[in-house]
């Protein structure tokens, strides 16, 4: 080959180069990067994306915003309060929930041995209230409001998947084309998480033969801001309270959100039914304790399961809330507990993630930091269903126990209301002390 063809071919192969490169730096400087990247703009998802900004990392949060109505609320208990009061966010949700001062617990079994019902004050614990109930659609609606304000967070509206990688980042696409990149990826994208799917996470899943109907319901007589679990051979069935309306015409101003567990058949049956003739049936189920009722709008209903992970990271993964764990809607401690992880993940971060928010330490850290917690209420909600559904005198005998124990021994009493509410120990510091940030 003559001098000149080497030449050539060399200025060629260098030209194709040169092309990829620049191809490659045009693809890079298309990516929209952030410190964090969150996954799902769910309860969970907004709430990181937020709290991980106003902690200084810059933070892009992607999901689909659900805010259909189906009847769903979360009651959120003092710990979750004190982590959104830090935020400031609380002013702005107060208003959309209804205080939560009771908790009756009815044992609606055919139970030889059952108690009266117990009736559990959060003013015994020193609160004026145990927590606040909230509709979730509404939740979720006011925290997206709050997102898109906020400087330091980028909302999109889209499904992430295709995930991958590399040394120092780790990539997403999101269903509109736009590619993402982040230190870290945060997967909030509840049960069905791809996120989770895609790292290296040995999962568990277990299913209940149960369904939840939830719905919004008004009635004539008022809930004293007292929330009444029904334990039922099926599961409990739960009247939570939710703020009246100012007036009404029928007399039922009175507003609670249901949450009925039962068995998938007599799920589908009750969903099938008129408003009318459903409303019928909880009344008859709650013993006509709100008088008359009514529906308020569309219904859900949830097949129960419960999950439960070998740990909550991988490579510039973190998993929080329903992504990492779910178990049934059992003394209301779902999004409670997910709401723990991401205040621990704020805290992880802080202490060992400043420089590289998907490093190694910051993740161990939180990791480590979380177990515990996860896995005793997955353990303690899952005996607590199963304590219902299963029929045997040995196993009524033991709940009995439980609640009388519950009722009778004031200490014991107050330790398992400051357990559900606020879990003593190492609270993250969100959730440690109001603790508002400049605006
Ligand atoms: C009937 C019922 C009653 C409950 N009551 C309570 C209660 O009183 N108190 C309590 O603390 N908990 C309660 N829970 C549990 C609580 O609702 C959940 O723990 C909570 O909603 C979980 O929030 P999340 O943001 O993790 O998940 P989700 O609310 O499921 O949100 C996940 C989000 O991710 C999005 N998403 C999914 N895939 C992707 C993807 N690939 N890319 C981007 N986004 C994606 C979804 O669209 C969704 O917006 C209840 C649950 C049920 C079923």
């Amino acid at each position: 080959m003559s001098s000149f063809s080497v030449v050539q071919n060399r200025a060629r192969r260098c030209g194709l180069a040169l092309v990829w490169q620049a191809g490659l730096a045009y693809i890079r400087s298309m990516t929209i990067r952030s410190d964090i990247l969150v996954a799902g703009a769910g309860a969970a998802g907004l709430t990181t994306a937020i709290a991980l900004a106003e902690a200084g990392f810059s933070v892009t949060v992607a999901g689909g915003l659900d805010t259909r109505r189906n009847g769903r609320t979360v009651a959120l208990f003092e710990a979750s309060l004190r982590l959104y009061r830090s935020l400031g966010l609380w002013e702005r949700l107060e208003p959309l929930s209804n205080p939560l001062r009771r908790i009756r617990l009815i044992d609606d079994t055919t139970n030889p041995f059952r108690l009266p019902p117990v009736e559990l004050e959060a003013a015994e614990i020193g609160l004026p209230a145990f927590g606040a109930n909230i509709e979730n659609a509404a939740l979720v609606e006011a925290l997206a409001a709050i997102a898109r304000e906020m400087s330091g967070v980028r909302l999109m509206e889209g499904m992430l998947g295709d995930y991958a990688t590399s040394d120092d980042e780790i990539e997403g696409s999101l269903s509109t084309g736009e590619r993402l990149a982040a230190s870290l990826l945060v997967g909030a994208d509840g049960r069905g998480s791809k996120v989770r799917a895609y790292a290296d996470v040995g999962a568990r899943e277990w299913r209940y033969k149960q369904t939840a109907i939830t719905v919004l319901l008004r009635h004539e007589r008022p809930h004293r801001s007292t929330s009444s679990e029904f334990h039922t051979r099926s599961g409990p069935c739960t009247l939570v309270p939710m703020r009246p309306l100012d007036e009404s015409s029928d007399g039922l101003r009175h507003r609670s959100s249901l949450v009925w567990l039962m068995s998938p058949e007599e799920g589908e049956r009750r969903m099938a039914l008129s408003d009318a003739a459903l409303a019928e049936e909880v009344e008859a189920q709650v013993h006509s304790l709100h008088g008359r009722m009514a529906l308020e709008g569309p219904r859900g209903a949830f097949p129960m399961a419960g999950l439960a992970c070998d740990r909550l990271v991988d490579e510039r993964i973190a998993l929080v809330a329903d992504a990492g764990h779910y178990y049934p809607p059992i003394g209301a401690q779902g999004l409670n507990l997910g709401l723990r992880d991401v205040a621990q993940l704020v805290d992880s971060l802080e202490d060992h993630g400043r420089t590289d928010p998907g490093g190694r330490n910051a993740l161990a850290d939180y990791d480590k930091r979380r177990r515990g917690d996860v896995a005793l209420r997955t353990l303690a909600v899952d005996a607590m269903n199963r304590s219902l559904l299963i029929h045997a005198l040995p196993v009524d005998i033991l709940r009995s126990a439980g609640l009388a124990a519950m009722a009778c021994i004031g200490p014991l009493r107050r330790a398992l209301m400051h357990e559900g509410v606020a879990p003593p120990g190492r609270l993250p510091r969100l959730m440690r002390e109001d603790r508002r940030f400049a605006s």
